[in-house]
């Protein structure tokens, strides 16, 4: 066994203590939710429900709409606000690697605060640090906790599950599918779960606004260095001429590391709404394994994975291509 994996073993007893032991939870996750986030947010809080504990979850109102993928989670028991009993609550951190990324600061004084990831640049900011790098979701972390906390998979926990998983797995192409995501799918399918019926509501019924905001993307795309950084820019323009909401943006990135020759894809994309309106998200993705495009984020406060990585940034659009130029 790895010392990772002897590692994690610990930290999984640990969460597993504090489940049990706990009475009032608030399970939490990060801003600009993605399947994964949502996935594992809404499996946990049916876990902790399952358990007979009080559990809430809590998304900021600002993070609302949610992408139209993931409208169909029915959401039960969400708070907009951190509740006032919180230092009553175990508060539990969901595949955000620091807390920087859940913009509800007043979480940050829970206690106990177990922090459960997949994240390898996970800042460990929990009293429980509970980091799987080998998971390919956090979702697949949650899945792992559930035979020892004598939960079944209802068809909502496996629905949950199989977003945080399909979305974290690009589908089950990324590197970080295993034979175990495998397996999991195939529990989750067991417990009954419709996957194509969920494929089409994450991947289909596309609004003919994301393909406008796309074309635009794409249109004024650039290559630097031979064809090796693609770079694409949304400003607030290109999503006010499209009435695009910011979500919308997710994917577009993938075309371009698609491309033949691309070692690293960029997108720099104005923030319309929310708290952070104005600044801009940059999004990096590495073709192989030649970039950790989340060293490249960490130099800008962000993070995230080798391969897929983001921060937000106060700099203007030509600086921002010189300096990851620079750092590719
Ligand atoms: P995105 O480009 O937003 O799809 O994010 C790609 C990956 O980078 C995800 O795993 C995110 O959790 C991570 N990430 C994005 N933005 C940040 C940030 N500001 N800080 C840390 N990690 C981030
Ligand atoms: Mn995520
Ligand atoms: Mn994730």
């Amino acid at each position: 066994m790895s010392e990772a994996t002897s590692v994690a073993l610990e930290t999984r007893q640990q969460v597993l203590d504090e489940i049990r032991r706990g009475e009032r939870f608030a399970v939490v996750t990060h801003e600009n939710l993605d399947g994964d986030a949502l996935g594992s947010l809404v499996a946990m809080h049916a876990v902790l429900r399952a358990l007979g504990k009080d559990a809430v979850m809590v998304i900021a109102a600002d993070e609302f709409p949610l992408p139209p993928e993931y409208r169909f989670f029915a959401l039960d028991g969400l708070l907009t606000e951190v509740p006032d009993d919180l230092d009553a609550r175990t508060a539990i951190f969901l595949d955000c690697g620091n807390l920087d990324r859940n913009p509800l600061a007043a979480l940050r004084e829970a206690e106990p605060l177990l922090n459960i990831d997949h994240h390898h640049d996970n800042t460990r900011f929990g009293t429980v640090n509970h980091i799987v790098e080998d998971a390919s979701c956090t979702a697949e972390i949650v899945w792992d906790l559930m035979p020892s906390l004598g939960v079944a998979l209802s068809t909502q926990i496996a629905e949950a599950l199989y977003v945080g998983l399909v979305t974290d797995t690009g589908r089950f192409s990324y590197e970080n599918t295993t034979p175990r995501s495998h397996r999991m799918a195939a529990e989750l399918i067991e417990a009954g779960i419709d996957a194509a019926g969920l494929y089409r509501q994450i991947y289909e019924g596309v609004p003919y606004a994301k393909l406008e905001l796309l074309a635009r993307a794409l249109a004024g795309s650039r290559r630097y260095d031979d064809g090796r950084l693609a770079v694409a820019v949304l400003t607030s323009e290109d999503f006010s001429a499209t009435s695009a909401e910011d979500s919308y943006s997710e994917g577009i990135i993938d075309h371009l590391r698609a491309v033949r020759g691309t070692k690293v894809a960029a997108l720099i994309r104005e923030v319309t709404s929310g708290c952070h309106t104005g600044a801009r998200k940059v999004s990096l993705r590495a073709s192989d394994d030649e970039v950790d495009v989340s060293a490249i984020a960490r130099a800008f406060g962000g993070g995230g994975h080798r391969r897929a990585a983001g921060f937000s940034s106060e700099l203007s659009t030509g600086e921002l291509i010189d300096a990851i130029r620079a750092l590719v």
